[in-house]
């Protein structure tokens, strides 16, 4: 027998089915990524149609069958309207809905990235902070709540805590000034050294309250593309995209 339960997330992506209706893919609170169906969604005037979009963050009641869901009704507290009214904004967003889909399972705990996820689009939206570093910041927190990130605290060469001038993607972290020209390692910046210590130690909350030079977000980028590239084993639709119109966008 199924049965109604209220789930806490944000859809992540969203695909036509048939004329009228939607598969959703929503990563929530209590029961990590799940597919749903939306019956309606695609109809005119139906109250699934704004809540069945990618972004859509709120309650959703969903009844749940034998194998699959169906979403009964949903209330959005905020449909990140602002991220779709700016391509740039949009593009970073959709990037990170395509992260969170390739690291989120069913049933597991999925608190802390939706709660990342959440924090980043609004990230995104504030004008204030520029994107580029907001998608660094969000990529390596995504990394630790997943539990492989790099090593940024100690040479992975002698164990020396300080004068860590190196970062060797392949080893999975930083070496200091006598074991990093030992190996083909990348010169590291100080400032990006102390932001990844910042990123994978802060709380969420207060993962987005700095900013770096263009010097050093160049090097932190240079760092994480190396070490995404090593680690992560998907190329991304929404990144191809944005690195294809990065004239547009100077
Ligand atoms: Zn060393």
């Amino acid at each position: 027998m199924g049965q109604n339960i209220t789930l806490m997330g944000m859809v992540l992506s969203a695909v036509p089915v048939g004329e009228y209706d939607k598969r959703i893919t929503l990563l929530t609170r209590e029961r990590g990524k799940i597919s749903a169906f939306a019956r309606g969604a695609r109809r005119p005037g139906n109250q699934l149609m704004a809540a069945g979009s990618p972004f859509s963050f709120g309650k959703f009641e969903v009844y749940e069958g034998r194998s699959s869901f169906t979403i009964v009704k949903a209330e959005i507290s905020n449909y990140f309207r602002e991220l779709a009214g700016n391509l740039d904004d949009a593009c970073y967003g959709f990037y990170f809905l395509e992260i969170a889909d390739y690291y989120a399972r069913e049933n597991t705990d999925e608190v802390h990235m939706l709660k990342l996820l959440y924090q980043s689009l609004r990230a995104l939206e504030k004008e204030s902070l520029e994107n580029r570093l907001v998608r660094r910041i969000f990529e390596l927190k995504a990394l630790v709540i997943n539990g492989e990130y790099p090593n940024v605290f100690s040479c992975l060469g002698c164990g020396k805590e300080d004068s860590l001038h190196w970062f060797h993607g392949k080893a999975g972290g930083v070496l200091c000034k006598n074991c990093g020209p030992q190996v083909n390692a990348r010169q590291l910046d100080p400032s990006a050294l102390y932001a990844m210590q910042f990123i994978i130690t802060s709380s969420i909350e207060k993962l987005y309250t700095f900013t770096l030079s263009q010097q050093a977000l160049e090097n932190l980028e240079k760092i994480l593309d190396e070490y995404m590239e090593i680690y992560v084993d998907r190329k991304f639709h929404a990144l191809q995209i944005l690195e294809e119109n990065a004239h547009f966008f100077p």
